[in-house]
């Protein structure tokens, strides 16, 4: 009773901000901030108490200096080590843990992205603790809400572990804007660890559009779409009449029609634009854990009874191959 009479009053758990610290693992890439990681910082805003924020890899002191603008951060660490450039958890996870040591905290957020799902699992292995992932909502200093089986259930997870390490949803917590803080900057600790695994070499997709984890617009095809010819004839031209990041169901992915990075959906990518316009996707579960919490959907497809309109707020019944051209037309107009 006492606690959720305390919690209840106010979303910043200011009560417990004397015995609360947390430490906010960003993410950069070839020395520039992804600013995506940032949400870490905003779920740590949300438990209150102090903000430090940590950063690893070659040159990361200029990113260290970036990050130190965003209002709440008191300190950022950085570790200034070509080895910990491309987040290879091997590495990084004993980098982070001898860091979170030093500082003490009591939570440890990461963005629930491609490095911290593969980081965050092994820093509370390393320390004994039960990993809490993806969550959604903080009710707590302990407790953390995440959604289960594809987002049909909610979950109210209560953790007793003395240090909490967390993944956050970055379409439930927006990320923190580097502004006018003035956190200082300084040097983590190194243990230079000595791992088995070697990172050998990357293939990234290249894109000019909108990165589709975070795009404000994004238009999805599914296997509606029939085959890549017609995939990559029809949704490019209406994403770039939009200025939008192109996304794909699992049946379009798999196959063949549009790369694996495109997925949206439980085993994909979790979007909340303002605008989610998608052709020819049934609207299966797991594709809607990824997309139902966009501003607004908007969605073509010849089936009236397609499930994917009962979450849409705007529905259009047609045969895409005539719809997405006419609709490109008229958005160009
Ligand atoms: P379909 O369900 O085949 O739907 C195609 C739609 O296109 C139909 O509604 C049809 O009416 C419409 N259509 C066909 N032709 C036209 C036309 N000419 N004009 C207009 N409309 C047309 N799916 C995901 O998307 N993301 C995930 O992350 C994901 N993870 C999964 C994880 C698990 C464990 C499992 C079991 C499944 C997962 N799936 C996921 C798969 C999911 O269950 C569906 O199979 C998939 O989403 C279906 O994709 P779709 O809507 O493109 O295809």
């Amino acid at each position: 009773q006492f606690r959720s009479s305390l919690f209840s009053a106010t979303p910043q758990f200011t009560s417990y901000a004397r015995l609360l610290s947390s430490l906010a693992i960003l993410e950069q890439r070839d020395g520039k901030l992804n600013g995506s990681s940032l949400a870490a910082v905003t779920a740590a805003q949300k438990l209150g108490g102090p903000i430090h924020a940590f950063v690893a890899g070659a040159g990361t002191k200029a990113v260290a200096e970036e990050a130190a603008k965003v209002e709440g951060i008191e300190k950022i660490l950085y570790v200034d080590s070509a080895a910990y450039d491309k987040g290879l958890a091997e590495s990084f996870a004993p980098l982070v843990v001898e860091n979170i040591k030093k500082g003490g905290y009591t939570h440890v957020l990461a963005g629930h992205s491609a490095f911290g799902k593969n980081l965050m699992p092994r820093v509370a292995a390393l320390l004994d603790s039960q990993g809490i992932s993806d969550i959604t909502a903080i009710e707590g200093e302990d407790t953390f809400v995440r959604p289960i089986y594809a987002g049909n259930a909610i979950l109210t997870v209560q953790s007793q572990d003395s240090i909490k390490i967390i993944t956050v949803r970055g379409t439930a917590f927006p990320a923190a804007e580097p502004t006018s803080g003035t956190a200082t900057v300084e040097e983590g600790v190194d243990p230079k660890d000595a791992t088995t695994t070697e990172w050998l070499t990357e293939n990234l997709t290249k894109s000019d559009r909108p990165e589709l984890a975070s795009a404000g617009r994004v238009v999805s095809g599914g296997r509606g779409l029939k085959s890549k010819e017609e995939f990559d004839r029809i949704m490019p031209p209406l994403a770039d009449a939009l200025g939008a990041a192109i996304g794909a169901s699992r049946a379009a992915v798999d196959s063949g029609f549009a790369d694996n990075s495109l997925q949206v959906g439980q085993t994909g990518k979790n979007v909340a634009p303002q605008l989610y316009l998608c052709a020819g996707i049934s609207g299966a579960i797991q594709h809607l854990a990824g997309m139902k919490d966009s501003k607004v959907i908007a969605a073509i497809n010849k089936d009236p009874e397609a499930p994917i309109f009962q979450v849409a707020d705007v529905g259009l019944v047609g045969d895409l191959f005539d719809k997405v051209p006419e609709l490109t037309e008229k958005l160009k107009q």
